[in-house]
């Protein structure tokens, strides 16, 4: 386990509309936190304790394939900041995943739990690898290979994983599991879990309801009627999906999403319930009857009033901001406006709402699940729904008043208010 001290040299490329150009996400996350810190006049020493990660763990996983071969996988946790609780985030299974994403997943962590307020800090986790490559037994091989291998940087007071892109309910499963084997019985070292095994109602659709309030409470701060409008949807995973069926539920029409094959589009507005029935059987959103093939660069550039990232990080870039056309952008994923593009995007008024504030429901939800695991009580949907309901509408409130007082966007008062509780939290430690 290594200290970091500074930032380790970017790799991430990616291809979601720039053209695979190098994205350095943790410059970004950077970046944010020294505008906001500077807004607010955050003490230097503070703003040194809060800007990097705490600790970094780099595992190499070897994992026999089905063919006979040893590969060896890297896997990464980054613990960014616990002042304010456990370390708390997802683990990312992707093929362009590397130490610098996995840094910059982990700070937004810690100021996404301030925002939604509670009581976790900020991790994050993954492994370089292409999922839909591995059969079923290589990807619980993985999964048990990388749980040995981060155990001794997790606990149920210390670091609770949960899934992200590429990881879901039965990769939990396995790794509470194998986490079992040498702990015990230990539903509360993981969230995201399918709900036989001690997984919450309502944490699958979690992050895309807490999408949809702050899409409908930002429509209605910012004078866009929700109900009849039209929305775009890049990345139709457990986030987009979600977010697609409740906000099309709110009366708006979703006119196009997309995934990593491509787009599709439909003027009168896509059958949320027969698309779903045709991802379920197909594996992509491709080919849906009635609807129109597009790209996904075409699908962010739609005249849409409601556009949501919700794929992966640097899809709106410098690149292709001048073709958006959207009124309002939601971050549903993480960094998927880079910082030249949010520039661009405010000085024409195009509302963002920031990632730390747009996505924070699934983390919610994952609070909820750990506190019935460690209580052994559940709770009913209704429950959660509501809870998670309240958290987000508090939330949004909170970030609105402050943008509004301090004359800031959206993201700059997102940070202000994160960096606020973590500050605090700090200061009373030391
Ligand atoms: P997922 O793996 O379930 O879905 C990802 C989706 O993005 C898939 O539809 C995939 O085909 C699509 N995609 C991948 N590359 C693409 C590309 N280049 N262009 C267009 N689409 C592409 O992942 P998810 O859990 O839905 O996460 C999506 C985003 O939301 C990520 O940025 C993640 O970090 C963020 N997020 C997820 C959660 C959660 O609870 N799952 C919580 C907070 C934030």
């Amino acid at each position: 386990m290594t200290t970091a001290t500074a930032p380790a040299k970017p790799v991430t490329k990616r291809n979601n509309g720039n053209n695979g150009k190098h994205v350095d996400f943790f410059r970004i996350v950077d970046q944010q936190f020294q505008i906001a810190a500077d807004h607010m006049k955050l003490d230097p020493e503070i703003q040194l304790m809060l800007r990097f990660p705490y600790r970094e763990l780099v595992v190499q996983i070897p994992v026999r394939m089905d063919d006979g071969r040893l590969e060896m996988f890297h896997g990464y946790r980054v613990h960014h900041n616990a002042v304010r609780g456990p370390y708390k985030g997802g683990l990312r299974f992707h093929h362009e995943v590397d130490l610098n994403e996995v840094r910059s997943l982990a700070a937004l962590m810690t100021w996404k739990t301030a925002i939604v307020d509670v009581p976790f800090g900020g991790a994050k986790g993954g492994v370089t690898c292409d999922p839909r490559s591995l059969s079923r037994r290589e990807l619980q091989s993985l999964s048990r290979g990388f749980m040995r291998k981060i155990d001794m940087a997790l606990g149920v007071y210390r670091d609770i994983p949960a899934p992200d892109v590429g990881t879901n309910g039965q990769v939990m499963a396995w790794m509470m599991d194998e986490y079992g084997k040498k702990h015990g019985y230990t539903p509360a070292i993981v969230t995201g879990k399918p709900v036989n095994l001690g997984g919450s109602l309502g944490r699958e659709e979690a992050t895309g309801r807490g999408v949809m309030v702050i899409t409908r409470e930002a429509c209605k701060s910012y004078g866009v009627e929700l109900n009849g409008a039209r929305v775009a949807v890049q990345g139709f995973g457990n986030v987009g999906s979600w977010a697609s069926r409740l906000i099309a539920q709110e009366g708006a029409k979703i006119v196009a999403v997309s995934d990593v094959n491509g787009g599709i589009s439909c003027e009168a507005g896509l059958d949320m319930t027969k698309l779903g029935e045709h991802v379920a059987s197909t594996g992509t959103v491709m080919d849906f009857a009635g609807s129109t093939k597009i790209t996904n660069d075409e699908l962010l550039s739609l005249n849409v009033d409601v556009l949501i990232p919700a794929a992966l990080g640097g899809a709106i870039t410098k690149d292709n901001v001048g073709d958006i056309k959207a009124k309002l952008i939601v971050e549903a994923a993480n960094s998927p406006v880079t910082p030249a593009a949010d520039e661009a995007l405010r000085s024409r008024d195009v509302i963002v709402v920031p990632d730390i504030l747009a996505n924070g429901g699934g983390v919610t939800v994952s609070y909820f699940e750990w506190v019935q695991n460690l209580q052994q009580f559940n709770w009913t949907h209704q429950r959660v729904n509501e809870e998670l309901e309240a958290k987000m509408v508090t939330a949004f409130g909170s970030v609105h008043e402050r943008s509004v007082t301090g004359k800031t966007s959206l993201r700059i008062a997102s940070y202000v208010e994160a960096l606020d509780k973590v500050a605090k939290a700090t200061e009373l430690r030391v």
